[in-house]
């Protein structure tokens, strides 16, 4: 029997730092691998196409949707977003587990048709840091940083339809319990059934025929 990855949906309003931690988390673990999502928001200073998003046209997209090449796909902030469903699947089918950086809306559609998936949700210590983090980001104008605060509290209101919740007060003690979950994950007796098949066939062996 071949192992499948774990699906995990990562979600945080804007300036939880979810991006960073889940690029730390990467670099910690093997076999962990963010889906890189397709959008049609304009590319941020110091992105690179292909690296953090595949930076598409509007039409493109809608074409995408048409030949159902995305897994989810939602409209944040006036733009959309969609997570590759070949890319997922085939990944999974590998062996390797796969983190989606998505919105809630994206979450609640991915746990539809995959039940199976972990989700994780990012808080911000308090509503001063968040918006402290979102001001100090220089690639969005003030019309933006204040969509972005008023979009942060519905994203949160969510918070309750996720498996876990991890608050990024203190980014070490944060990756760390982000590295829990999915280390605990790997070790349940499914998973290690077939990562561990030749430690088990052979200390269930009939040692007498040996
Ligand atoms: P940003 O534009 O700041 O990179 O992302 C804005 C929001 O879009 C974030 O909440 C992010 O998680 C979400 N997002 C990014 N990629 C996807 C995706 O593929 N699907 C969905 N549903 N949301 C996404």
């Amino acid at each position: 029997m071949a192992d499948i990855g774990t699906l995990y949906i990562v979600s945080a309003p804007s300036g939880a730092g979810k991006t960073s931690l889940v690029a730390a988390l990467v670099e910690k673990l093997p076999r962990l691998r963010i889906s890189i999502s397709h959008t049609t928001r304009d590319r941020r200073d110091g992105e690179t196409d292909g690296v953090n998003y595949h930076f598409i046209k509007r039409e493109s997209f809608v074409r995408l949707v048409e030949q159902g090449r995305f897994l989810e796909h939602a409209e944040v902030f006036g733009n959309l977003y969609g997570t590759s469903a070949d890319w997922v699947s085939g990944t999974l089918r590998n062996g390797e587990d796969v983190i989606l950086e998505i919105d809630w809306q994206g979450a609640a559609q991915v746990r539809r048709q995959m039940p199976e998936a972990i989700s994780i949700f990012i808080l911000p210590p308090c509503l001063k840091t968040l918006e402290q983090r979102l001001r100090s980001r220089a690639s969005d104008d003030d019309e933006v940083i204040r969509k972005r605060l008023a979009g942060a509290r519905e994203e949160m209101s969510h918070y309750g339809e996720f498996d876990y919740l991890v608050v990024n007060d203190n980014f070490e003690r944060a990756l760390h319990e982000l590295a829990a979950i999915v280390e605990a994950r790997r070790l349940t007796t499914h998973r290690q059934a077939v990562r561990q098949a030749a430690v088990l066939a052979d200390l269930l062996s009939d040692s007498e025929t040996r």
